[in-house]
C-alpha cells in the first residue's frame, strides 16, 4: 500500500532527491511511520535511515534546502541532525549490530535495510516507508507491524529473550508504549522481560527514568506499573512501591492494599493535570506506609507519620534515581508531607485552619488540594460524594481567606527592621518573638494582615517583654 499522504511535508521530496543525488537509498523509519498509522498527530521527530551514510545524506540535504540549515554530527553514533521548520530529521546509516554480555551499545558494521529493521526493537516501530523515486511513499513491513498495530500489541522482530536481553533499556520501552499506546505485551515478550529482568541493572538510571516519566505522563500510568510490578522490574526501579503491595489480616482487622490503592490515586491525578511533579507527589504519597506500619489491638493498623518519613524517602528516592535534588524534587516531598492535611480539616473547616494551610503550602495549595481529591478511591458512592463536597468546602474556605487575608505568600506586616526601630533594639531574640507572636496572630484570625493592627500588636507584646518604645 502506498501512504504518499504521510509524506506530504515538502523535506521529504528535498531528502528523497539528496539520496538520488548521493545514488543512495533512503527511508522514514520507527516513531514517525508508527504514528502516522496510528494517527497520533503529527510527529516533528523524524528518523531517516540510508543505505549508505546518513552523515553525508544528511549534509546534502542541507546544501538543498533553502535555509541550508547546520548539521549536527555524532561521529561516534555515525548519525547527524539537522533542524527545519518545527522538524528535527535524523539521519543514521542502515546497520546491522552485535552485542556484548556487559553492555547495551552494540558493536555496529555497516547493512542493508533489512539488517536496519532486524535491530528495531518492535515490529511497530520496525516500519518503514521508502523515500526512493522508484516507490515514493511505499511501506516495507516485513514483521508485520500493520497487523500489531491494528490489534495493539508490542512484539519483538526478532527471538525476545535475545532481544531484551542485548539491550535491557527495551524491557523499559515495551512497557512504556504499551502504556502510551495501550497496547498489550504479547505473552512471549512479557516472559522475556520477567526473565531477563535483572539486565536492567545495566541501564542508566536516567535512561530509567526517561521512560518513567513517559509512562507517568500517558492517560492511565497505572498499565505501566502493573507491567513493572507483574514483571519483577518495579523491585529494582522502585522497591518503595512495591514494599506497599498486599494486604495484612490480623484478629480479622484488614488494612487497603496501599499499591493498587496508590496506581488508583495517579490514575485520577493523570486525568486532572499535566504536571509530571504533581503525578510524582501522586505517586509516592504513601510511601511512608509500608516502614510505618503497626498493629494496634485498639485501633488496628496505623500508619503514624507516614506523611513526614515519606518525605524524608522522596529525597532517598530521587537520590538513588539520579533525578533532580531542586525544587522539583521540594515540590513533591512538600506534597507528600501534607498529603493528608486538607483531610483532617475536610470534617471541621475553620478559617484559621485553612489559613495555616495555605500558610504552610503557599503557591501549592491548589496541588495539594487536587492531589487529596485524587485520593478519594472510595467505592462508596456516598462516601465518594461527601468526600468531595467536604473538598469543595474547603476550596471555597481557601479562596474567602485568601481574598480576606492574603496569606498565600506571607510577608509579616511589620519588618525586623521596623521592631528594632521602634524599641532602639540591637539584634536579640525579643525581635523573633515578637515577629513570631505577629504571625500567630494573623494565622489565628485575632489581627487582621494589616500593618495598622500589627504594629498595635507589636507596641504590646514589647511591653509585655519590658520593653520600651523609642521617641
Ligand atoms: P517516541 O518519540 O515516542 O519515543 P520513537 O519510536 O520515535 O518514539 P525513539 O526513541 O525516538 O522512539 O526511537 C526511534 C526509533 O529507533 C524507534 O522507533 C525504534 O525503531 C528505534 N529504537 C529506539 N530505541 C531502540 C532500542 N533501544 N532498541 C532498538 N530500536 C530502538
Amino acid at each position: 500500500m502506498n501512504h504518499i499522504q504521510a509524506l506530504k511535508h515538502p523535506i521529504f521530496k528535498i531528502i528523497s532527491q539528496s539520496a538520488e543525488e548521493l545514488q543512495l537509498s533512503c527511508f522514514v523509519i520507527g516513531g514517525f511511520v508508527r504514528d502516522y498509522l496510528l494517527q497520533r498527530g503529527n510527529a516533528k521527530d523524524i528518523d531517516v535511515v540510508a543505505v549508505g551514510s546518513g552523515i553525508e545524506l544528511a549534509k546534502q540535504v542541507s546544501k538543498n534546502l533553502p535555509n541550508q540549515p547546520k548539521v549536527q554530527v555524532f561521529k561516534t553514533y555515525g548519525t547527524a541532525m539537522l533542524r527545519y521548520d518545527d522538524i528535527e530529521i535524523e539521519f543514521v546509516g542502515a546497520r546491522k549490530e552485535s552485542y556484548n554480555e556487559d553492555s547495551r551499545n552494540p558493536i555496529v558494521e555497516n547493512g542493508t535495510l533489512e539488517d536496519d529493521q532486524n535491530r528495531r526493537d518492535f515490529t511497530i516501530n520496525a516500519l518503514a516507508l521508502s523515500l526512493n523515486t522508484s516507490n515514493f511513499g511505499e511501506l516495507l513491513d516485513p514483521f508485520n507491524g500493520v497487523i500489531d498495530l491494528d490489534k495493539g500489541i508490542i512484539r519483538t522482530p526478532l527471538n525476545p529473550d535475545i532481544t531484551y536481553s542485548d539491550d535491557p533499556l527495551r524491557m523499559m520501552r515495551a512497557i512504556r508504549f504499551a502504556t502510551q499506546l495501550n497496547f498489550k505485551i504479547e505473552e512471549a515478550s512479557l516472559k522475556a522481560i520477567t526473565a531477563n529482568k535483572d539486565r536492567i541493572k545495566i541501564i542508566t538510571k536516567e535512561r530509567i527514568v526517561t521512560e518513567l516519566h513517559k509512562i507517568l505522563e500517558s492517560s492511565k500510568p497505572s498499565i505501566g506499573f502493573i507491567l513493572l510490578e507483574k514483571t519483577g522490574l518495579l523491585n529494582y526501579i522502585l522497591p518503595e512501591l512495591m514494599a506497599l503491595k498486599g494486604i495484612d489480616e490480623i484478629e480479622g482487622q484488614r488494612h487497603k492494599d496501599n499499591f493498587y490503592h496508590t496506581l488508583e490515586v495517579v490514575d485520577n491525578i493523570a486525568k486532572t493535570t499535566d504536571n509530571l511533579w504533581l503525578r510524582w507527589a501522586a505517586l509516592l504519597h504513601d510511601i511512608g506506609k509500608a516502614p510505618t506500619k503497626k498493629f494496634h489491638k485498639k485501633n488496628g493498623w496505623t500508619f503514624h507519620a507516614h506523611e513526614f518519613l515519606g518525605s524524608k524517602m522522596v529525597y532517598k528516592l530521587f537520590k538513588r534515581l539520579k533525578m533532580p535534588l531542586n525544587d522539583k524534587m521540594k515540590f513533591v516531598q512538600k506534597m507528600v508531607l501534607m498529603s493528608s492535611r486538607p483531610i483532617v480539616l475536610a470534617t471541621e473547616v475553620t478559617d484559621s485552619a485553612v489559613r495555616r494551610l495555605v500558610f504552610d503550602a503557599g503557591d501549592y495549595v491548589d496541588d495539594l488540594m487536587t492531589l487529596c481529591e485524587a485520593d478519594i478511591t472510595t467505592k462508596n458512592p456516598k462516601k465518594f460524594k461527601k468526600y468531595h463536597n467536604n473538598f469543595k468546602l474547603v476550596r471555597d474556605k481557601i479562596v474567602e481567606v485568601e481574598e480576606r487575608d492574603r496569606i498565600r505568600n506571607f510577608q509579616p506586616p511589620i519588618s525586623g527592621e521596623e521592631i528594632i526601630k521602634a524599641f532602639n533594639l540591637k539584634p536579640s531574640r525579643e525581635i523573633g518573638i515578637i515577629k513570631e507572636a505577629i504571625k500567630e496572630a494573623i494565622l489565628d484570625g485575632e489581627i487582621p494582615n494589616e500593618h495598622e493592627a500589627a504594629y498595635k500588636l507589636m507596641l504590646e507584646k514589647g511591653k509585655a517583654l519590658g520593653l520600651t518604645i523609642h521617641t
